[in-house]
């Protein structure tokens, strides 16, 4: 077995490789071990993963949504206690309740109030350059190893396809150029579907490829509402803006098919 990242044999690697981090609620996509080797694996939680967890529109929905880390902890973000206290708040992860950190120099002024409105952020900066376009390239090549892993032929020649290196290499070392993603709400966050069952579900992420008329290969990832897109095959968005402006700006999540949809309890 080799790393389709790396290409070097991967039998003796230990580790399942989450397609998206858990901390984004994925428990489920997972790689089987081997399949990207335990070095690019930790790598790509450090270098690529990381960073993009962290950016502020990340972490707001990390909280909003109280999505745990791997260490079972909900980041926390600053708040406003009306009007200009900042506060650091924290979410429980189990029972979804919020606590808040208040500065000490700002305790008297507080408790002589009787009541005051919690100010949360919602509208912070989503990842830009190279950490959302790493992300994407590295999500993008694990999708496809996840719809070749059934044929050990298929998975080979997938690794050894020099067609995909540029994005093999864009994920592994941001190399060799910019790569461009298209980024766009198609829902909102808190979007809900009424489940078979008769809950009503909110989904956490779905993905799926495009092929354009050109014979671009893209990859669509939505999280909590957010809609990326990737080309497989080179840097820019240009086949993706034309098949776009043809399909009535529609999402190729959901015209015509959806193939990977994964939901969690609604929130009262
Ligand atoms: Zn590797």
């Amino acid at each position: 077995m080799r790393c389709i990242f790396c290409r070097i044999e991967s039998s003796g690697s230990r580790s399942v490789e989450h397609i998206l981090p858990e901390s984004l609620g994925n428990s489920k996509l997972v790689l089987p071990k081997g399949v990207v080797c335990d070095k690019c694996n930790n790598y790509f939680a450090k270098a690529v993963e990381k960073p993009f967890l962290e950016a502020d529109a990340v972490r707001q929905m990390r909280f909003h949504e109280g999505l745990p880390s791997k260490k079972g902890r909900v980041p926390s973000i600053i708040g406003l206690l009306d009007p200009d206290v900042p506060v650091q708040l924290f979410r429980d992860a189990k029972d979804g309740s919020l606590s808040a950190a208040v500065p000490t120099e700002h305790f008297s002024r507080l408790a002589a109030r009787p009541e005051g409105r919690l100010l949360m952020p919602m509208g912070g900066a989503l990842p830009s350059g190279a950490v959302l376009s790493r992300f994407l390239a590295k999500v993008a090549a694990e999708s496809m190893a996840a719809r070749l892993i059934h044929d050990a032929g298929l998975l080979e020649q997938f690794i050894d396809d020099p067609q995909l290196d540029p994005l093999r290499n864009h994920a592994r070392r941001g190399q060799p150029m910019d790569w461009s993603v298209h980024v766009r709400r198609i829902y909102s966050s808190n979007a809900r579907t009424l489940g078979a069952d008769g809950s009503w579900r909110q989904v956490m992420h779905e993905s799926d490829f495009l092929v354009t008329p050109g014979q671009e290969i893209y990859f669509a990832q939505a999280i909590f509402g957010v809609e990326f897109a990737i080309n497989i095959g080179g840097p820019d968005v240009d086949g993706y803006l034309a098949w776009l402006d043809a399909n009535n700006q529609a999402s190729p999540l959901y015209a015509p098919k959806n193939l990977e949809l994964y939901e969690m309890p609604a929130k009262p």
